[in-house]
């Protein structure tokens, strides 16, 4: 059996449908087969490595293959690999869900678990118009959403979230979301600070409130950084006030904390930063550390508690279930990757991270073809951009996958959203590491914006 790049790739392209790709590319760009992985490096089979800075779509948080984790997992499959949870429970989910709950904001004190990030969203959204159903109020159906942002790809998730580009050829399919301005600061005017942006901002968003919360369950956003449109990013202020209308206007607030929870905006969840609580929060990506599949659904007692009813009302019982839901392998990932964000005092350990992060991206503020470099803890964005300060680059002309390009070429694993490169590392990068994806950065944009 040959053991090069060029083999693997061709018995992949023979028979595998890749996520997110137009799959044609695939004649001149190359499909990377990866052996193995180690720390924050991923290896090919032709003996390359890559810095993976974008922790394999954000999900690793303490390095590919890490030992303890994967310890745990092994010592797990000998004992038990999988029960379903109806009527069956577990150790590694009671314990993941008394750490959860101690975990996330006060108030938060059930959980519902489903696999993947989307099915939780979907778990969110069912939830809040059952709620309000039970509560004898169904005509509250409708959601809310941010514009650019994202919630996932199944039918529900995506039909609520704000993207065109991978929406398009299913409009017919949704129940569409109502979509308020987004606080994002980098459309605030020159000399607005991002504070004074997202209150302005939330003006549309009270005006929605205002005008539908009869016909409305729940208000999603993606809290803080709006992760797949771009990492764009937002004054907490917009939370604090969202959270008192929700209130006021008796509106579900379900917070998507899927990409940013677990560490990446600086606190453990990105809500902390606003104080405050929200009726549902969902968690998948980093919660097995980025080894298996799961996903959360904290929410308040009150709802849970409106769903409790004599079996005779059957229709207050909130019957949704996904096959692998609560998986013990995938619980026991997540106790080990709570355990190592708890050892290494990882909240605390990343502020210099992010110093560093900081440091290696300063040089390109300056470049004549960046117009902004953003921060929010872990999360590093570049917006690159054809004239200073705002004219973007025609998406056409893929400039983000030149970078991507050079990269690869360069021992780093860049994938640019659009014309927005960035840096989201596993929690393990050194500072070596950071400076090499500092020049390696600054040398792509200077290669794909050369004319
Ligand atoms: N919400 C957010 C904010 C996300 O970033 C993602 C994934 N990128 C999802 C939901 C969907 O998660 P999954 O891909 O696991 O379905």
């Amino acid at each position: 059996m040959s053991r090069n790049n060029r083999s693997w790739s061709e018995r992949d392209l023979a028979v595998v449908w890749h996520p997110c790709s137009q799959m044609k590319d695939h004649e001149w760009l190359p499909m990377v087969p990866i052996s193995h992985g180690e720390g924050p490096w991923l290896y090919d089979f032709d003996g390359r490595r890559y810095l993976d800075a974008i922790s394999s779509w954000w999900v690793n948080l303490f390095g590919h293959a890490q030992l303890r984790i994967a310890g745990r997992i092994a010592a797990q499959a000998r004992r038990l690999e999988h029960v379903l949870l109806a009527g069956a429970t577990h150790q590694p989910i009671i314990e993941l869900s008394e750490r959860l709950v101690k975990l996330t904001p006060p108030g938060l004190d059930r959980v519902f678990y489903a696999d993947i990030g989307s099915a939780a969203v979907e778990v969110a959204l069912k939830m809040s118009h059952h709620y309000w159903r039970n509560m004898g109020r169904a005509g509250k159906r409708r959601f809310v959403t941010l514009a650019n942002d994202y919630h996932g790809e199944t039918l529900g998730a995506l039909g609520i979230g704000d993207i065109a580009l991978y929406k398009q050829a299913y409009g017919s399919l949704f129940h569409e979301a109502l979509i308020a301005p987004s606080p994002d600061a980098w459309q605030a005017q020159p000399g607005e600070s991002a504070a004074a942006f997202a209150r302005r901002q939330f003006a549309g968003m009270e005006a929605i409130l205002a005008r539908h919360h009869e016909d409305l369950a729940a208000v999603i956003v993606e809290p803080l950084v709006q992760c797949a449109s771009g990492m764009r990013m937002y004054h907490p202020v917009y939370l604090s006030l969202l959270r008192a209308a929700c209130e006021r206007y008796e509106v579900h607030l379900i917070v998507d904390e899927i990409a940013v929870g677990f560490g990446r905006t600086g606190t453990l969840f990105a809500c902390e930063q606003a104080g405050i609580t929200p009726d549902f929060m969902c968690l998948s990506k980093g919660l097995t550390g980025g080894f298996l599949p799961l996903a959360a659904v904290l929410l308040r007692e009150p709802i849970y508690q409106a769903f409790y009813a004599d079996y005779r009302q059957i229709e207050r019982a909130f019957l949704h279930s996904h096959s692998y839901t609560g998986n013990p392998l995938a619980c026991v990932a997540a106790l080990a990757t709570l355990d190592l964000i708890e050892e290494q005092d990882i909240i605390h350990a990343n502020r210099e991270r992010a110093r560093w992060m900081a440091a290696a991206a300063e040089p390109l503020r300056e470049h004549p073809h960046v117009g902004e470099v953003r921060q929010c803890g872990m999360i590093l964005a570049i917006e690159m951009v054809q004239t200073r300060p705002r004219t973007p680059y025609p998406w056409q002309e893929r400039r983000g996958l030149q970078v991507f390009r050079y990269g690869l070429e360069h021992e780093c694993w860049l994938r640019p959203l659009g014309n927005v490169v960035y840096w989201m590392p596993p929690y393990v990068v050194t500072e070596e590491q950071i400076a090499l994806l500092g020049k390696v950065t600054a040398q792509a944009i200077d290669h794909a914006t050369r004319d």
